[in-house]
């Protein structure tokens, strides 16, 4: 069987990876000079199945409204980009539904537990180097209200089987000493040991490797123009260079899915939701942290990668615009200096690489998952917040319905209906 995957971010990756150790004939498509040099480059780095929940949270409307026009807040909706989200807006919305939220919830939370599993079968069976640490993570708090109804939350949800601490300032510093300095500033945290974190981009350059070792073919530098149409099938993925046949598709070309599906007739409710990151290197700091920490005030968080630090963080609803605005950067430079007051004399500005990324985002907050009502084009796309921690989980249930017809992790809750 010969398949056609767009997309070389983690998700069309770790599908091309799992169709090949299958035995499928595999081409990967993509615009960029190698893998992951999209969203996947330099996301938040944390596999975190602890932050299941999708962000449309009862309440979202409210909170989406107050923001409109302010520079500073966590989640920003660009008035010109109002008109073009109505539609996925109001499903966003609706979405919001406590009922329908806590379902979704259950969806996130269940595949990124897989995921977690996958990902360990996943680092046995081959060498890849990319900064992986299994501390966990750790979300602080500034309020005692927000801390008791989030670690409420974790408790009351019975489909997440994440294990947490709730740790007092004091328990917090002794379990990560490089948040000594602001430990009573803090009412307090939740620690997440099951989680994980890892360079995404370094990962996604080991797992090209691989897959190109094993056969994978991978057309770098190509565009894809649409998905050709014949009667119920694709019949071929249409590019800037040549026409690439194949028995089947898989779409995972992040945010742009919704753009490319739309030439094959189908509707795939995802939109971007930019994102920032900085990296910066850990210099000549001589404690610097081990855990990856998230601020649940700031919803940004920073984490430790080798010898460098990231730190990610912001929702802008902006288009496809990835340009760097200088104050969202100054925010996550304060972020990181109001977390490790003493890194400040060991931070060298001129080096800090700065990064935006768009996380491709459903309407549900839940991502879309196999086959579609066209008969040979599967999904692998709209992971939104979360795509780092669900890529090896979605990756392989991905492969093995088109290999078999079905897949061990049931994929019926994530189809695009
Ligand atoms: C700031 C930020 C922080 C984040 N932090 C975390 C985190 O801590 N944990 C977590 O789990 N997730 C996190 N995420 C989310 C995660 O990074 C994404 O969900 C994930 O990278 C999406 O992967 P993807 O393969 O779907 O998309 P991408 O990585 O964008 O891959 C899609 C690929 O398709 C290609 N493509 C698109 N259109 C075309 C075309 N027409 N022709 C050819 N090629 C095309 C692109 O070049 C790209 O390589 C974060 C995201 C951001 C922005």
């Amino acid at each position: 069987m010969r398949v056609v995957i767009v997309g070389a971010g983690l998700m069309g990756l770790l599908t091309a990876y799992f169709l090949n150790k299958r035995g499928a004939e595999v081409v990967v498509i993509d615009r960029q000079y190698s893998s992951g040099r999209e969203t996947s480059f330099a996301n938040g780095a944390m596999l975190h199945a602890s932050q299941a929940s999708p962000w449309n949270a009862p309440g979202v409307l409210y909170n989406v409204l107050r923001s409109i026009g302010k520079e500073d807040s966590a989640l920003l909706v660009r008035i010109r980009e109002v008109p073009g989200l109505v539609r996925w807006g109001a499903e966003f919305v609706s979405n919001s539904d406590p009922k329908r939220y806590a379902h979704n919830l259950n969806r996130n939370a269940r595949l990124a537990q897989y995921s977690l599993q996958v990902m360990q079968e996943l680092r046995r069976a081959e060498e890849l180097h990319y900064d992986f640490s299994a501390r966990g993570t750790m979300t602080i708090y500034s309020g005692q209200r927000e801390l008791d109804i989030s670690a409420s939350n974790h408790s009351a949800n019975s489909s997440d089987d994440t294990p947490f601490e709730v740790l007092d300032p004091r328990a917090t510093a002794l379990l990560e000493p490089a948040l000594s300095r602001i430990a009573e500033r803090i009412v307090g945290s939740i620690y997440y040991p099951r989680d994980e974190s890892g360079d995404a981009f370094k990962f996604c350059q080991c797992l090209q490797r691989v897959c190109e070792n094993n056969g994978v073919e991978f057309a770098f530098g190509v565009q894809v123009k649409t998905l050709a149409r014949n009667g119920r099938e694709v019949s071929a993925v249409t590019t800037n260079s040549k026409q690439y046949l194949a028995d089947k598709f898989v779409l995972a070309a992040g945010s742009y899915s919704s753009v490319l599906s739309r030439s094959a007739g189908l509707r795939v409710p995802v939109k971007p939701v930019k994102g920032y990151s900085i990296t910066t290197s850990i210099g000549t700091w001589a404690k610097p942290p081990t855990i990856p920490v998230i601020d649940d005030k700031f919803h940004a968080a920073v984490c430790p990668l080798g010898d460098r630090l990231r730190v990610a963080g912001t929702a802008e609803f902006a288009g496809f615009d990835t340009t760097l605005t200088r104050s969202r950067i100054s925010n996550l430079v304060r972020l990181l200096m109001s977390t490790y007051p003493e890194f400040e004399p060991h931070l060298d500005i001129s080096t800090t690489e700065r990064w935006a990324g768009l996380r491709p985002m459903t309407s549900t907050g839940v991502p879309l998952l196999g086959r579609t009502s066209i008969s040979n084009l599967y999904l692998n796309t709209g992971h939104g917040h979360l795509g780092w921690t669900m890529a090896a989980g979605s990756g392989l249930a991905v492969a093995e319905e088109i290999i078999d017809g079905r897949s061990a992790f049931i994929l019926d809750d994530y189809r695009l209906n």
